[in-house]
């Protein structure tokens, strides 16, 4: 399994390869660790967050946005030139082609965790059924418990 984290000590982004044998997982940057408990942490599949010990973490199909984009922008202007050369037809196919695509390198496409309250990413991981989809409610609590969190930080530390 791979995550792709945020250290909450330095705040870099860093990469880390989690095995079976992997103890502790550390940022390059600026020597972090933090243990990973064997608990946490069975059958390739984090049941909370390895980096925060969030316990919620939520289903994304790991599935590069600019690809995404890259296939529909590329089918959009091939069938605009199919349009210009008067073949409403070719440019019809070529859309559809293109969509087909799209959704069929969406359904091959694995899924990845993240984390709500770090944004961690867990990617290769053998994601079990009890990791839910994205819950829009659940992400809203933690955006207001990272902003109340900021708020204080901003209030104690002297400027
Ligand atoms: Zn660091
Ligand atoms: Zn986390």
């Amino acid at each position: 399994m791979h995550a792709h984290f945020d250290c909450p000590k330095c705040l870099k982004n860093d990469d880390v390869e989690i095995g079976s044998t992997t103890s502790t997982i550390a940022c390059r940057h600026c020597g972090w660790t933090k243990a990973v408990d064997e608990r946490v942490y069975s059958a390739d599949c984090p049941h909370h967050c390895l980096i925060c010990g969030c316990d919620d973490l939520w289903r994304q199909k790991d599935f590069p946005p600019q690809l995404g984009l890259a296939i529909v922008a590329t089918g959009i202007i091939s069938s605009t030139i199919a349009v210009a050369y008067m073949q409403p037809t070719v440019a019809l196919g070529i859309l559809m082609a293109f969509a087909l695509a799209d959704m069929a390198l969406f359904a091959v496409m694995s899924d990845a965790l993240v984390c709500y309250r770090c944004h961690a990413r867990y990617r290769g991981a053998v994601i079990g059924k009890e990791h839910p989809k994205f819950d829009l409610e659940l992400n809203e609590r933690y955006r207001q418990e990272a902003a109340r969190m900021q708020k204080q930080a901003g209030q104690t530390s002297p400027r």
